[in-house]
């Protein structure tokens, strides 16, 4: 075998992908270069073992163990480009799960700090982020509603779960102008609500209804 085919292994979802990016991402009216970018070039079957392209690149949500979603790719398109990140940002994610979302906050943040309740999937999501490469992440596992305030303040924070409301410790631990994006509602439907800090309180932004898995911690829901 010549060696030059075993170096580059081909990415046999590179059409999928592709198509993902055209049909579902930009006509629904994503603009932002670089979610168009990074969304056409991560590798979302990585973080779904065994996926068919079907599943890793189809119009859906996609539950994958250890009560984890990974959101509907249209759905990560929406929330990241609510972050407004401009590559030099401090960013807080609640809600690792698959890591497929913070892979996509790695390419648009300078760092990034992810917390995860499932310890499991928390190892999980850093073998497969250490081994695509991604190096400017840190992980934990623990309970997210509180936030990580040894790193904070954060330019802007994201929640991958839906909550009862948005938690204080994240208000508090966003920056002057930094932006919480985040599902909240009821245990089985949700608003995508994207909140700016200014001063003690600030503006909240209505992006439409929504389906989360439920955010567990003493500022979300109590029960599993
Ligand atoms: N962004 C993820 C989606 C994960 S689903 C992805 O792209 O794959 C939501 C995740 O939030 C689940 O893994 C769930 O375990 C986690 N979660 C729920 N409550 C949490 C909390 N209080 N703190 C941290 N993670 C939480």
């Amino acid at each position: 075998m010549k060696g030059i085919d075993r170096m580059i292994p081909p990415d046999r979802y590179a059409a999928a992908r592709r198509r993902m990016v055209e049909e579902q991402i930009v006509p629904r009216g994503i603009r932002s270069p670089w979610v168009i970018d990074a969304m056409g070039r991560a590798p979302r079957h990585e973080f779904i073992p065994g996926a068919t392209s079907w599943d890793a690149y189809g119009d859906h949500p996609l539950s994958i163990g250890f009560g984890q979603t990974i959101s509907q790719p249209y759905m990560v398109a929406v929330m990241t480009e609510a972050m407004g990140l401009t590559g030099t940002e401090n960013v807080l994610e609640i809600g690792t799960g698959s890591g497929y979302q913070t892979a996509l906050l790695a390419e648009g943040a300078a760092r990034v700090y992810t917390v995860e309740r499932v310890a499991k999937l928390v190892d999980i999501a850093r073998e497969t982020l250490n081994r695509l490469g991604y190096g400017n992440i840190e992980y934990k596992a623990g309970d997210g509603t509180l936030g990580w305030p040894e790193h904070a303040p954060y330019n802007a924070i994201i929640v991958t779960a839906g909550g009862p409301r948005l938690p204080d410790a994240l208000k508090d631990q966003l920056a002057e102008g930094g932006r919480l994006v985040m599902p909240v509602g009821g245990r089985d439907i949700q608003e995508l609500l994207v909140y700016t800090r200014k001063g003690r309180e600030g503006p909240i932004r209505r992006m439409g209804g929504c389906q989360f898995v439920k955010l567990i911690g003493v500022d979300g829901w109590r029960d599993v």
